[in-house]
């Protein structure tokens, strides 16, 4: 690893002045566990590191009307062990169990994990699938993007020159709905996942299809909404046939890269897989009566 100079700023105001004193010359560090990695393999060589741990306000957890707003620095450990979180968004509790280990899920953060822009990690979907946004934060305040707007390619995700994220708001899911997230692991329990799917489903009084999200994850260079899948089951009876029928068009828009995980063809079949699945466990886990 290149020698480097540790900025630790105590206010949002000071990171701005840092951002735009060193330029390209610096990068901000939360958690660290995917910069430093990316430093000591000298894919990312910056001169100064602005570290976020002693900026106030970034690490809070808030009810508001509009959704639960998650700071930017809060660990997934923090987003894991959350009692609202918990109450409000049980698809994120199972969610980010389900990452990595508590060592890691104790120093990563959800900003660092977003902007980092991997396209295997496993928050993204289940956020993707749940609406959420991100609040990327500048000298000239604030700008919104939803986080299915936000990954652009493979670790390339929509931060300007100077922008911090400071929060991710995310949506109440529907009163009546029901959610999961499976990750598939054939190999060992704190791997990234072969490939991954959320899903969020919700229904009608008469038990068609009122709403349904499907987003993938280890299916393509960024994280993937499966939107004709969706389309296919909207209004429709929640019939194993129709539910198949949609999973199969899953398959027409993954893009898999072949690693260690699995070859291109087989992840393209598991997302099809997976799909299906998680689209009938979220349907199982809506509450009776609703
Ligand atoms: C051994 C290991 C196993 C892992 N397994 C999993 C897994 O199973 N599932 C999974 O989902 N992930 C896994 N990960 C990835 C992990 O989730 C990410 O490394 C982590 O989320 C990154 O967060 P961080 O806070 O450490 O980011 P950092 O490493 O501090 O930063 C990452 C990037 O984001 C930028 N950045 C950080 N915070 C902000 C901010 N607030 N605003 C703007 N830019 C910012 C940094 O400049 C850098 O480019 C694993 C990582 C390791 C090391």
């Amino acid at each position: 690893m290149i020698d480097f100079e540790y900025h630790a700023p105590t206010s949002l105001d000071q990171v701005f002045g840092l951002l735009e004193q060193y330029g390209d010359d610096c990068r901000i560090m939360a958690g660290g566990t995917a910069l430093v990695i990316q430093m000591k393999q000298r894919l990312s060589q910056p001169s100064h590191v602005i570290g976020l741990r002693n900026v106030e306000n970034l690490n809070s957890i808030e009810s508001t009307p509009e959704g639960v707003r998650i700071g930017g620095l809060c660990t997934q450990r923090q987003i894991e062990n959350s009692i609202l979180i918990g109450e409000d968004l049980p698809l994120l509790t199972d969610t980010f169990r389900k990452v990595a280990t508590p060592r890691i899920r104790n120093m990563a953060t959800i900003g660092g994990g977003l902007v980092n822009g991997d396209p295997n990690q496993d928050p993204p979907p289940a956020l993707i699938a749940l609406g959420a946004s991100a609040f990327m934060t500048s000298s000239s305040g604030d700008r919104v993007v939803p986080l299915e707007d936000f990954f652009i390619d493979y670790y390339e995700t929509d931060v300007q020159p100077g922008e911090v994220m400071t929060s991710v708001l995310v949506p109440r899911a529907p009163v009546g709905s029901g959610s999961v997230y499976l990750k598939f692991l054939p190999r060992t329990a704190d791997d990234y996942g072969t490939v991954s799917v959320a899903s969020v489903v919700s229904k009608k009084q008469d038990g068609t299809c009122k709403d349904v999200r499907i987003v993938l994850g280890s299916a393509g260079v960024t994280p993937i909404r499966a939107k004709d899948a969706e389309d296919a089951l909207r209004g429709k009876p929640l019939t194993d046939e129709n539910i198949r029928a949609a999973a199969a068009l899953v398959k027409d828009v993954v893009d898999p890269l072949e690693d260690f995980r699995g070859s291109a063809e087989y992840k393209t079949d598991m997302s099809e897989v997976f799909a299906r699945r998680a689209v009938e466990q979220a349907i199982a886990a809506i509450p009776v009566g609703s």
